[in-house]
């Protein structure tokens, strides 16, 4: 298996895992039923972040995207992942922007992120309490949210285990 981290283009142009099917086959049902066009290039965007076992900047799907031997410009890449996030298909993450792919898309949702420091996989919590609590916050404090993103840096399960991996 390959290593996963943070900008690794190298192994995304094989076989979609299950994971990448499914949310491929959820993107598409949703996309029908909003009457939203999932074109050919937001489907392989959608892809390429699912391929992907951490979440991706722009111009890695970008390079991505031309090793498919597409004519791709950044302009494309960013109107295509703008698309994704509008449909909830895809979290962008801000403190390192990146984006990933939501596994629970058909629900409002603003996102809570678990993401490790040293492999970069990120876990997406689904807790309404914890919006819940947040709204109750900003509402007390007569405070329009604009965007709620939540992100907790830290390390994974398995990057615990693991100290060799210490930096
Ligand atoms: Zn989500
Ligand atoms: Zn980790």
């Amino acid at each position: 298996m390959m290593e996963p981290s943070m900008r690794q283009a190298g192994d995304l142009s094989c076989a979609p895992s299950i994971d990448a099917q499914q949310a491929l086959a959820r993107a598409e049902a949703l996309c029908q039923q909003r009457g939203a066009r999932l074109t050919d290039l937001r489907r392989r965007v959608l892809e390429i972040i699912w391929s992907s076992a951490t979440p991706l900047g722009a111009y890695t799907i970008l390079d991505v995207l031309r090793d498919d031997g597409r004519q791709g410009a950044p302009p494309t890449v960013y109107r295509a992942l703008d698309f994704l996030l509008a449909q909830g298909l895809i979290h962008r993450l801000a403190s390192l922007n990146v984006f990933t792919g939501c596994r629970r898309p058909g629900s409002h949702h603003s996102g809570q992120f678990l993401i490790c420091r040293d492999c970069g996989r990120v876990s997406e919590l689904s807790n309404p309490a914890i919006d819940e609590l947040l709204r109750a916050e900003t509402d007390a404090r007569g405070f329009e949210v604009l965007a709620q993103i939540v992100e907790i840096l830290g390390r994974c399960p398995d990057c615990l285990e693991e100290p060799t991996r210490h930096d």
